[in-house]
């Protein structure tokens, strides 16, 4: 569907959980979040009801989040079951890997198309220390298995921050050299615990890049969902991707809406506002009710974010657990 600026909004980003079996510092830190009550999450089947209006509305694409989605059960169900819609084309994956080992056979089988992997750190003490938890193997290992599967396309992202992780770019982006993985740098944006940190620019990274590997060269189209953009290295089987909303706005193409997982359809990350999908979904709205929400939050999606006047009234107050990023 067509929002008031002229964009076609085509993707959803669901977070289906707001839990997490890890701790980022910059996400979900150990003290100071409260949890989503269970009840207050909307079911698989309130999902795929939505779901199947979005896709009568034009959405074709889905990424399921979290949270750590594949702390909830059988997400494999959800994926298969969302696939089937018709007029969905693409289900994607976002995790932080550490359940993926032995979850990616029966997402496989779901008909997934994509999973991006979280990984900000390859050294083991900075790994722990960003995400709260030890796992960094088992993150690895869930990579390995999901590589296996050739259907499903495979993308890393990391999140680098100033004094914490800034070391790791060259492992990280070297993940792509022998294998056929996008690694993404993703610049931190001032949502829930990340107004807190200080983020690696995109242009500090090319630098470093450049410097490291000589010439790079920009990669024209468009590959996934999103609004990344992408360079290739000389003698790297996988690109190294940008996703860099704080220094390059892609505003005018963002395609995107998110579903959080109480229910709350926002039509831009930075603003609080949206729609309370739950309630109505509760007190037994008609299709036709929530098409008509929905179609009015998302054409009055708003025109860009200003996430560098962070004390704007209606600026986001939800931490990116319960978003889904
Ligand atoms: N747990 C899953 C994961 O880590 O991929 C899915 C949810 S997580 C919120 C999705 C992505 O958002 C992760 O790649 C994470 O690094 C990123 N993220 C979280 N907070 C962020 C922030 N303030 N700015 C930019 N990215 C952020
Ligand atoms: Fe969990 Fe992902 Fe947030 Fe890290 S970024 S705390 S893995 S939801």
């Amino acid at each position: 569907m067509i929002d008031q600026h002229g964009r076609n909004i085509e993707y959803i980003r669901i977070s289906i959980t707001d839990r997490c079996n890890f701790r980022c510092m910059y996400c979900m830190p150990d003290t100071g979040i409260s949890k989503v009550n269970h009840e207050e999450i909307l079911t698989y089947e309130e999902i795929l009801r939505l779901c199947r209006i979005l896709a009568g509305m034009g959405i074709t694409k889905v990424k399921i989040t979290g949270g750590e989605p594949l702390v909830r059960g059988n997400v494999p169900y959800l994926i298969k079951k969302i696939r089937k819609i018709p007029g969905i084309e693409n289900v994607t994956l976002t995790t932080n890997g550490m359940l993926l080992k032995e979850n990616i056979r029966e997402l496989a089988e779901a008909g997934l198309d994509a999973v991006n992997i979280s990984i900000d750190a390859l050294d083991e003490k900075i790994f722990e220390k960003i995400a709260g938890r030890k796992g960094l193997a088992q993150v690895l290992e869930g990579l390995e298995e999901a590589l296996k599967y050739p259907n499903i396309r495979v993308k890393v992202n990391c999140v680098l921050l100033e004094g914490m992780n800034e070391s790791q770019w060259m492992k990280l982006a070297e993940l792509a050299k022998d294998r056929l993985i996008d690694v993404r740098f993703i610049e931190m944006m001032p949502i829930g615990y990340g107004k807190q940190y200080c983020g690696e620019t995109e242009a500090h990274v090319r630098q470093m890049l450049e410097k490291t590997y000589g010439r790079i060269t920009d990669v024209q189209g468009k590959f996934g969902n999103g609004p990344s953009t992408y360079v290739k290295l000389e003698g790297f089987q996988g690109k190294i991707g940008f996703i860099s909303a704080m220094s390059h706005k892609f505003c005018a193409e963002c395609n995107r809406i998110r579903l959080t997982s109480g229910g709350w359809l926002k039509p831009c990350l930075q603003y609080a506002a949206g729609a309370d999908l739950k309630r109505i979904l509760r007190e037994n709205g008609s299709d036709q009710e929530l098409e008509a929400v929905m179609r009015k939050t998302i054409y009055e999606k708003p025109v860009s974010h200003h996430f560098e006047q962070r004390n704007q009234i209606g600026f986001e107050n939800k931490k990116m657990s319960e978003i889904g990023g």
